[in-house]
């Protein structure tokens, strides 16, 4: 997942789109409460009895249960993918297909580590997605510790050959996951930058919350230029620990073993449903998740929820006997975690027209906001979503729409969108680790998240208003 910065957003709906921010109804954070409008009793009904709704806890069950984990381009994603097929198709769904496209896949090895001076110990760590390799004796070398990651960039070029840096960070669990865009950069750019400077390994704080002896892994790139050198996370523990010992002033020497493979391009796909609209002209409202994961859990919050919210979500439209108006596409995108594979495939395969986009890649907490990002023209679409999602406790925020790494290429072509905006307060505690299991979600909150999504198609898929383009939110 990627998000923006509060004061991006901040600064965004303030300069981006004047209409939108002038306007009373789109601004409630202004405005005192006020009795919601009244909403269009079809899609009352399909909110509140997507309340009750078991399906979408029962696709992350089938997919976690008979899939597992599914790391992108590997045997695992691609028998994820004949799992979807297969149960989009039996859901009712028409157009079930999947896209296929080559991207490097990148598989996990053997992966130890061990302070051998001055206090010899063992420390748990994890690959981060695209490390390079130690040779597989290991590799024996000082450690250099940074606090943060702007401390790695303030040291000279060439100051850290032949040394394993070590990068920290004080991410802490913020509602709107923030924090994991302010705190992120250590584990997405730290490895280059060390490896730019003459390191010859790197281990970072985990970038996540957990505060079990669990690492959490998390792609990294090198770009075009920079080898990729060994790239780990400690769980955060293990970071207090090595933190620990650092501070006694003493001299630090760790040995890694870390023996990921790149096997050169291999198979990934997005998986493609669809519930036909009745206007071609009107554009494709395009939702979905990704379905890949990290191989350490079994992907439940990221992202069998995701999948799983949006095609019930979307079903429950096809099967309320009214067909809508606008086509709802949902995809379930392949190779997100190592590099948003699967959203940039499928903007170049689909140059048609899109109305409007939202992707669920959060989790399963309740929903707690929404944001849109609607051209003027359709600012009574937002009015009439925000008085459907009042009742489930979801008010609108002063922000532009944009998240989801995998709708972000649709975005940036001037596609409206929405953001159902799910708590991060638990998310980071469970993001990318081995505990990323299905027991993580509260099938209550997941319902709510039904409930959202239901209502949100309910309102956008029919609407009559012409809905795009817009000027994109990053
Ligand atoms: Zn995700
Ligand atoms: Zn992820």
């Amino acid at each position: 997942m990627r998000r923006r910065s509060v004061l991006l957003a901040t600064l965004l709906a303030a300069t981006a789109l004047p209409g939108l921010a002038q306007t009373p109804a789109a601004a409630p954070a202004a405005a005192p409460a006020s009795i919601p409008a009244k909403v269009d009793p079809f899609v009352a009904r399909l909110r509140d009895t997507a309340l009750k709704d078991d399906m979408a806890y029962d696709l992350v069950e089938g997919l976690t249960t008979e899939v597992g984990q599914r790391l992108a381009a590997t045997e695992a994603e691609a028998r994820a993918r004949s799992w979807a097929v297969a149960k989009l198709r039996a859901m009712g769904f028409r157009n079930v297909r999947v896209e296929t496209f080559q991207m490097p896949a990148w598989v996990r090895g053997e992966e130890t580590a061990e302070i051998v001076s001055p206090f010899a110990q063992k420390l748990v760590l994890t690959a981060l997605g695209n490390s390079g390799a130690t040779p597989p004796e290991g590799l024996t070398a000082p450690v250099v510790v940074f606090p943060t990651y702007n401390d790695l960039l303030a040291a000279p070029d060439g100051s850290l050959t032949s040394k394993i840096v070590y990068i920290g960070h004080a991410m802490a669990p913020s509602q709107d996951g923030s924090s994991y865009g302010a705190y992120g950069a250590a584990r997405r750019a730290g490895p280059a930058a060390a490896a730019r400077k003459g390191a010859v390994a790197v281990v970072i704080r985990s970038i996540g919350t957990s505060d079990n002896r669990l690492p959490h892994t998390g792609g990294t790139s090198f770009p075009a230029g920079v080898t990729p050198i060994p790239a780990a996370a400690l769980s955060n523990p293990d970071a207090d620990q090595l933190e620990r010992i650092a501070a006694r002033g003493r001299p630090v020497t760790m040995r890694l073993v870390l023996t990921p493979r790149f096997l050169g391009q291999a198979e990934s796909g997005n998986v493609i449903a669809e519930v036909p609209g009745t206007d071609p002209g009107a554009g494709v409202v395009l939702i979905g998740g990704h379905l890949d994961s990290w191989d350490l859990g079994t992907g439940a919050i990221d992202d069998a929820a995701g999948v799983a919210i949006t095609a019930v979500a979307a079903k429950r439209i096809m099967d309320s006997g009214r067909r809508p108006r606008r086509t709802i596409r949902v995809v379930w995108f392949g190779a997100e975690e190592v590099g948003v594979f699967g959203g940039r495939a499928y903007a170049e395969r689909h140059p048609e027209r899109h109305a409007l986009t939202a992707e669920s890649d959060f989790g399963a907490d309740r929903i707690w906001r929404f944001e849109t990002n609607l051209p003027a023209g359709a600012n009574a679409v937002g009015d009439r979503l925000q008085a459907a999602l009042a009742p489930l406790g979801i008010p609108r925020g002063a922000g532009v729409a944009g998240d989801g790494a995998d709708v972000g290429p649709i975005m940036a072509r001037g596609t409206a969108a929405i953001d159902l905006n799910q708590s991060g307060i638990r998310y980071f505690d469970t993001h990318h680790t081995p505990n990323d299991t299905i027991d993580r979600i509260d099938p209550e909150q997941l319902r709510q998240n039904v409930a959202a999504w239901t209502a949100m198609l309910a309102v956008v898929a029919y609407a009559p208003e012409d809905i795009g383009p817009v000027t994109p939110a990053k």
